[in-house]
């Protein structure tokens, strides 16, 4: 899980004409660090080659060879998915043998295989005893992992990759401590420059002063409003507000954030879910995980500590009137929560190791799986109370006609892998007592509802874009198979999740 190979492949890739022993053999003669020598090997010989060529523009203009080719699995003008089972994300029951066309980037046909011949000229996949579902879409993802306590590394470019091989089509940064590097992956990834899902890139957390050394300190209204603007200008499509923040700021927040065309949630603390939902924020994380509503003596505008206010949760009555009435309110207010079952998993005992840990560096791995042997021998842990607990009040808010979504948040003790714990979110959502098409549609139809871009992605069916995961087996009856994930297409093209 380096990234400092791709600026390697980068250079190389440019320069690959000129032969990449005699760079070498050149890096070598000068006798330096071979990164470096390389580096300036590099530009002598593009140099010696643009003089040569009388800085003809030819060179300019050049097409460069397709990035993203190394990741392909299928492309063609036209591709027929026939004989598939196909779980169309709205929650409706799958359907069996159907045929699937897909035509520039789009579903061009749907319907039963005996009634849907491919076009002449098609790609024909044969997708017998397989699924297809919508690509996922998945709103508490991060470019960014935890490297040591309360702080956060950048993995950009191989968290993009995870994320996509996993089954995401879409998701939402929801939160970051470096805002640039979100920005210009989305950018990259919509020019087509880079692998990835499409990019909801968030803007830096709107947070109050607070201990995390990478984060801004949002102190009045007025440096909330900065703050947006700042973001906003440079490219960020949403805002996320944290912990530490106070009401006034956040309202400011919202307001000014609506008025540049972003959606806001919050991680929330210092402001309870109910003041949010009168703020007008649009989204809530974590569920109810971060509720400090039912904390007895909280204290405006401070946060009482997330212990605290999960302590309340774990002893919630979940058929009490406070609890239904902060639903109500919620409800009432269109204020959708994002589930994010997956990194409270990992503080969990009694659950299993989470897939995917083999991706990640040594000393992240074992640094984890200290962490989790920690969570497991804990037999004071709220999180076993809590963490079912939690589980029920997320389907209650639904049942009440709550907009749930999904997502991840690899963050916590390094447990949630991008791609892989995607495909746990489902899972823990099936076990919270959703069917698996309803499952499936949290994590890709309501995401796509938020994000207003319903009409285009988030369900499979005629005219939308072909964002799709074609996963072995029947999901739909077995949700473990969503991890058996065969390929994923996104404008047209169907990557290899092995590559
Ligand atoms: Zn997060």
């Amino acid at each position: 899980m380096t990234h400092g190979q791709d600026g390697r492949e980068g250079r190389v890739g440019r320069v690959g004409r000129m032969g990449f022993a005699a760079l070498k053999r050149c890096a070598t003669a000068i006798g330096l660090r071979p990164s470096f020598g390389l580096t300036l090997c590099a530009a002598i010989v593009v140099g010696a080659f643009v003089v040569a060529q009388g800085f003809s523009p030819a060179i300019a203009q050049q097409p460069p060879a397709n990035p993203l080719a190394p990741f392909i699995k299928i492309q063609a003008p036209v591709v027929a998915l026939v004989h598939a089972r196909v779980i169309d994300g709205s929650g409706a029951p799958s359907r069996e043998d159907q045929t699937l066309v897909i035509r520039d980037g789009n579903i061009a046909a749907l319907g039963d295989s005996a009634r849907t011949p491919p076009p002449a000229g098609a790609t024909i996949v044969d997708l017998t005893g397989k699924s297809v579902l919508p690509g996922l879409v998945m709103m508490h993802e991060h470019l960014y992992y935890t490297t040591g306590p309360g702080v956060y590394g950048q993995l950009g470019v191989s968290f993009s990759r995870l994320y996509l091989a996993g089954g995401v089509t879409t998701m939402r940064t929801a939160g970051n401590v470096n805002g640039i590097m979100d920005i210009n992956i989305s950018r990259r990834i919509a020019a087509g420059e880079m692998p990835g899902p499409d990019i909801d890139a968030t803007a830096p957390y709107v947070n109050g002063p607070s201990s995390f050394l990478q984060m801004h300190a949002v102190r009045s209204a007025d440096e909330a409003r900065a703050h947006v603007d700042y973001w906003a200008n440079q490219g960020s499509t949403s805002l996320k507000a944290y912990m530490q923040i106070s009401r006034a700021a956040l309202k400011a927040a919202i307001d000014y954030g609506h008025r540049r065309g972003m959606k806001v949630t919050g991680h929330l603390c210092s402001v309870t879910y109910g003041e949010a939902a009168d703020l007008g924020i649009d989204n809530l994380e974590h569920g109810f995980f971060a509720a400090t509503d039912f904390v007895a003596d909280k204290q405006p505008d401070v946060c009482p500590g997330q212990a605290r206010g999960q302590q309340t949760i774990a002893a919630l009555d979940e058929n009490g009137e406070p609890f239904k009435a902060l639903v109500k309110k919620l409800v009432d207010r269109h204020v959708a929560l994002t589930s994010t079952l997956t990194v409270f998993e990992t503080f969990t005992p009694g659950r299993p190791l989470p897939q995917g840990l083999d991706v990640l560096a040594p000393q992240l791995k074992d640094a984890f799986q200290r962490a989790y042997d920690r969570a497991s021998q804990n037999q004071q842990s709220v999180y076993a109370a809590l963490f079912p607990k939690a589980m029920r009040l997320e389907r209650a808010f639904a049942k009440a006609g709550g907009t749930l979504i999904a997502g991840t948040d690899p963050t916590g003790a390094g447990g949630v892998v991008p791609g892989y714990a995607d495909q746990r979110q489902i899972e823990l959502l099936v076990e919270a007592g959703f069917t698996p098409a309803e499952a499936i549609s949290i994590g890709t139809l309501n995401g796509a509802k938020y994000l207003g871009r319903d009409a285009r992605i988030g369900s499979i069916a005629i005219g939308k874009h072909s964002d799709l995961v074609v996963v072995a087996g029947n999901p739909s009856t077995t949700i473990a198979d969503i991890r058996r994930v065969e390929s994923v297409f996104k404008g047209g093209v169907g990557y290899d999740p092995q590559k």
